[in-house]
């Protein structure tokens, strides 16, 4: 991949992205999300897409088109959207979405709000 290109990703994917810590679905799903945690301190650009992303191309849960999770996924990114204010499709520096997951999200206490029915929120929700 050109590392100029933005990354596509769902908007909940930054919350994962954030609280990685190199477990994950599968092996091949943690060596793709190092390698896109590398891509988006490279390009500093991602493009939002309220469906299937860079991260769920090498996910076991991914089905095609859709997630085997789907209804969750979607609450997911629908909420962090919300709170973040973020388009379908459109571009957005990484550095400054990071600073909107801190100034909308966690220093409302909104965390819970997105997805504390996560499989992984012992983790993150600590
Ligand atoms: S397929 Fe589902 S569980 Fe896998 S990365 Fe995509 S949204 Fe997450």
């Amino acid at each position: 991949m050109n590392i100029k290109s933005p990354v596509v990703l769902r908007p909940h994917h930054l919350l994962c992205i954030k609280f990685f810590v190199g477990r994950g679905y599968s092996e091949e799903f943690t060596a793709n999300m190092y390698k896109i945690i590398a891509d988006l301190n490279e390009s500093d650009s991602v493009k939002i897409a309220f469906s299937a992303d860079a991260l769920c191309a090498a996910c076991p849960n991914f089905l095609g088109k859709t997630c085997k999770t789907q209804e969750k996924v979607c609450r997911y990114d629908k909420k962090t959207a919300e709170l973040l204010q973020l388009d379908d499709g459109k571009t957005y520096s990484y550095k400054e979405l990071k600073a909107r997951l801190e100034e909308k999200i966690f220093s409302q206490n909104k965390f819970d709000d997105v997805c504390r029915d996560c499989e992984w929120a012992n983790i993150c929700h600590k």
